[in-house]
Order: structure tokens, then C-alpha cells, then sequence
């Protein structure tokens, strides 16, 4: 497969460390509001790189941190805790809107059929773990203390800016506007570790260590719960794109620090999903959440097909006229699917099953084209060969795209059978209600048991009378 691996700017073909096996490191979500649906286009698209992954074969370990400290309102070392601000918002403790957040993200994650990383591990119970690196990274001379904190020191690597190349110069005061200098620091680059004395006053949750008593930074949380699960050689690691400065820059600086090796080999950065007005983010308080689709009537399936329907290094941008454009292709793309799943006899076609799962699998091994890969589906509904060669073939391209492709064409053509009641029980349905217009209810009791020993149901609704098969 050929992954684009934002260290080296190009597409290159992925060799895991271990072969046979896959190491995936995701940086999870910020657990002080709901997820938007522009964080969840990265789970999602991660999620199909994952998928993509075991398709081929390989033996997949996926670990998630959940970050509920250390995540300050600059992705630097400046505001305050994401946390506190959403616990003060809702006037409750940071571990309950942890927790809250937390549920909330994993059920959004189910509905949009992402599947659960394999370990999953909140910042806060690894404490004893970033210690031991932080401790381990002062004895190597690659972090100092001052005024109270630890901080990485940047002048000790011989390249920090990994990604791009940000000068120096430009961090004038880090690399946001408005922030403030910290006197501490050596050089403008280097970052917090470990939190003591500068941001005491209002933080909630602070733990004992050789520094005193204070709270992790940010960035130590994923290398520590990476290189905790699994171990000194990572294969990917995840991330929006706005995680590529700071945070993943200073993971690799402190990790690489650590181990004394090169540590994670592929960088995969999903680009913004944003609004006419710009990148949408939780900060600015007005987003779009699963819920707030399902509210407005949509299946948040559709929403990971529009996801689908673009390349993750693009942004894309979300409005309700494209949503539902991808509503119309989507039931499209179903309704085309429906002849196949009540005309389920015969053999595999091998010739051509092999012919059309090379397609996709081209699709996905060009850097996880999943626009083509949906296209691959349409081949094989077009395709010249048998239902049960073409069913087969989408329920295993839906193993990696997560579309509910065949139950959802189940349930329409369910529909569309019940739609089709029979005469005989349209005329009953008929006679109850003539009855009923009469009051005589006992004709009308008895007439509804009729119905029901024929298989269906017939209920009373402001829209009028409803038939149902039971
Ligand atoms: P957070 O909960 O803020 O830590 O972010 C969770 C994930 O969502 C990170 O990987 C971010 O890089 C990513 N992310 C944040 N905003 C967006 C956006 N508008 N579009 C896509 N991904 C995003
Ligand atoms: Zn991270």
C-alpha cells in the first residue's frame, strides 16, 4: 500500500516494523465537549486506514489516549485547561465531564460505525508512566527545570521542526498571536513536560512527583501511552493536521529523546473538515454534532459516506446542500443494491470477484482513495456477472467502508415488500372501518383479529389508518 507519510512529504509504500503486524497510535479526543463532526471525520477516515489494514491481511493493535489534563486552550503551554473550562461551564468536576464526554464520543463513534481502538487509556491513569520518561528525559540533559516546571529543551536535537520549517524567528511568542512569553524557557521552542508552579491556581487535578505536586502537558501523554502499549517502534501514528505543530513535533522530539532511536515511521494527518466560515472547532463554541444531524433527520452513516466521497489530505467543507447531495447518491447507491439482495442463488464468479476486488483494493492502496473505492461499488453493481458474486463483494468492500451497504438495502426492500399488502386484508382493513363508523366495535374487534391471523396490523394514527406486517 502506498501511504503519504507527512515526514517525508510523499507517498511511500508501507513496511511495518514487525511483519505480518501493524502498530496504529491515534491521538483521541479532548474530552471537555461533544466531538464535532470535524473531529469525527478523522476518526473516521482513520478508522477506514485501520480497517483497510486488516484487509489486507494484517494484524492490527490500535491505541487511543483520551485527554482529560494537560490539553491547554493554545496546544501550547499558555490558557488554561481545556478541562477546567469545560467543568467551569457546567459547574461540574473535571472528572465528571471527563467521563460524560468521554461516553458521549464512543457513541458517536458507534453510530458512525468507527470501531473501538483496541486499548483505550485516559491521561490521568498513566501518571506514574510520564514521570518515569520525564525523569529519564532530565538525566539524558534533554529537559532542565525552571521556575518550578520541567521543560523539554529543543536546542538538544539536531532537527526539531520536523514537519515544515518553521524558523525560529517566527516564534516570536510561541507560535499562536496573543500569547504570552515564558521567561523560563531556554529557547522559544521548548515545551512543558510537567506543569508545578506556573499554573497552580486553578487546576483541579494535580498529582505528587520528584518536581512537586503538579499535571502532565499535553504532549507527554502520547508518547508515554504510544510507547506503553506499543513499545520503543511505532508503524503510524494518527492525527488531525492542526496536531502536526505542536503536538506530534514535540512528541517525536521527546520520544526520539527518550528511546535514543528513530521512533514512529509514518505520519498520517487528515486535513480540516470546515464551515464557509472557516476551520470548526470546539473553541469557538458553534459546531455540528451526530446528534444535532440525527435531530434534523439524517442517518449519521450518510455523514461518514460524505466523508468517504472526498480524499482525507483535502479539506472539505461541510454545508447542508452538499449533506444532501450525499443523501440522494447514498439511497442511490442502496436502491441499486436492493434487486441484489432477494436474488441470492448460485456460484461465485471467481474471475470475476478477483477482477473487481483488485479495483478496490487499487482504489485503497493509492493512499486510501475512498472516493474510488465507493466508485468500485458501483462497478460491481454494473458489472457483468451474477447477484451472489456481486453481494459478496460488497459485503466485503463494506468490512472496510462501514456504509451498512447490504443491511441497508435489506431494510428497503423489507419495505417496499411490506408496502405490497394483499387484497384480501386491504378489504378487511375497509369493512373495520366501516364498522367503526357504525360503533359497532365488536364487528371491529373482531375484523382486526382477522387481520392480525393474516400477518399484519392495523393502528388508528393522526395520519389515518397504518397497516403493518408483523
Ligand atoms: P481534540 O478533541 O480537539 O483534541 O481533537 C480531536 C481530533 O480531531 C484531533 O486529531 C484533531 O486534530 C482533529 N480535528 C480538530 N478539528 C478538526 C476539524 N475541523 N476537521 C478535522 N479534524 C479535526
Ligand atoms: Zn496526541
Amino acid at each position: 500500500m502506498q501511504l503519504y507519510n507527512s515526514l517525508s512529504h510523499k507517498k511511500e509504500e508501507f513496511i511495518p516494523h514487525t511483519e505480518g503486524k501493524a502498530s496504529i497510535y491515534t491521538c483521541g479526543p479532548t474530552v471537555y465537549h461533544y466531538a464535532h463532526i470535524g473531529n469525527l471525520r478523522t476518526y473516521i477516515m482513520e478508522d477506514i486506514l485501520e480497517k483497510y489494514l486488516r484487509f489486507t491481511g494484517l494484524d492490527v493493535k490500535r491505541v487511543m489516549n483520551i485527554t482529560d489534563v494537560g490539553h491547554l486552550t493554545s496546544d501550547g503551554d499558555t490558557g488554561d485547561d481545556k478541562m477546567l473550562n469545560g467543568a467551569r461551564r457546567e459547574h461540574k468536576t473535571v472528572m465528571q465531564i471527563a467521563k460524560f464526554y468521554t461516553e458521549a464520543f464512543f457513541n458517536d463513534c458507534k453510530k458512525l460505525n468507527i470501531k473501538m481502538p483496541d486499548v483505550v487509556e485516559p491521561a490521568t491513569s498513566c501518571i506514574d508512566d510520564f514521570i518515569k520518561v520525564i525523569s529519564s528525559l532530565i538525566e539524558k540533559g534533554y529537559a532542565y527545570e525552571a521556575g518550578g516546571n520541567i521543560y523539554f529543551d529543543t536546542s538538544k536535537l539536531k532537527k526539531y521542526y520536523v514537519f515544515n520549517d518553521f524558523r525560529e524567528e517566527d516564534l516570536a511568542v510561541g507560535v499562536r498571536e496573543g500569547v504570552e512569553e515564558d521567561g523560563n524557557k531556554r529557547n522559544k521552542a521548548d515545551f512543558v513536560l510537567w506543569f508545578t508552579k506556573s499554573k497552580f491556581d486553578s487546576q483541579e487535578l494535580k498529582w505528587e512527583s520528584p518536581w512537586g505536586i503538579g499535571y502532565p502537558g499535553w504532549h507527554i501523554e502520547c508518547s508515554c501511552i504510544s510507547m506503553k502499549n506499543l513499545g520503543e517502534y511505532l508503524d503510524i501514528h494518527c492525527g488531525g493536521i492542526d496536531n502536526a505543530f505542536p503536538h506530534h513535533t514535540n512528541e517525536i522530539a521527546q520520544s526520539e529523546a527518550y528511546l535514543g532511536h528513530e521512533w514512529c515511521n509514518y505520519w498520517f494527518h487528515v486535513h480540516h473538515l470546515n464551515t464557509n466560515s472557516g476551520k470548526m472547532s470546539k473553541s469557538k463554541g458553534e459546531f455540528l454534532t451526530v446528534s444535532l444531524l440525527e435531530e434534523k433527520g439524517y442517518n449519521p452513516i450518510v455523514y461518514r459516506y460524505f466523508c468517504l466521497l472526498s480524499h482525507y489530505r483535502k479539506s472539505l467543507v461541510f454545508d447542508w446542500d452538499n449533506l444532501n447531495n450525499a443523501v440522494t447518491s447514498y439511497e442511490k447507491l442502496i436502491e441499486k443494491i436492493v434487486p441484489l439482495v432477494s436474488e441470492n442463488s448460485g456460484e461465485t464468479d471467481s474471475k470475476a470477484y478477483e477482477m473487481l476486488m483488485k479495483n478496490f483494493a487499487d482504489a485503497l492502496d493509492n493512499d486510501l482513495n475512498t472516493s474510488l473505492a465507493v466508485t468500485a461499488v458501483y462497478d460491481v453493481i454494473k458489472a457483468d456477472t451474477n447477484a451472489v458474486t456481486k453481494l459478496a463483494l460488497i459485503r466485503k468492500f463494506d468490512e472496510v467502508l462501514g456504509l451498512d451497504l447490504i443491511e441497508n438495502a435489506i431494510k428497503k426492500a423489507n419495505e417496499s415488500e411490506n408496502d405490497t399488502i394483499p387484497e384480501e386484508v386491504l378489504k378487511l382493513v375497509e369493512e373495520r372501518q366501516n364498522a367503526r363508523k357504525e360503533k359497532n366495535f365488536t364487528l371491529a374487534d373482531e375484523i382486526r383479529s382477522k387481520i392480525t391471523s393474516l400477518g399484519y396490523e392495523v393502528r388508528e394514527t393522526r395520519q389515518g389508518t397504518e397497516i403493518k406486517k408483523i
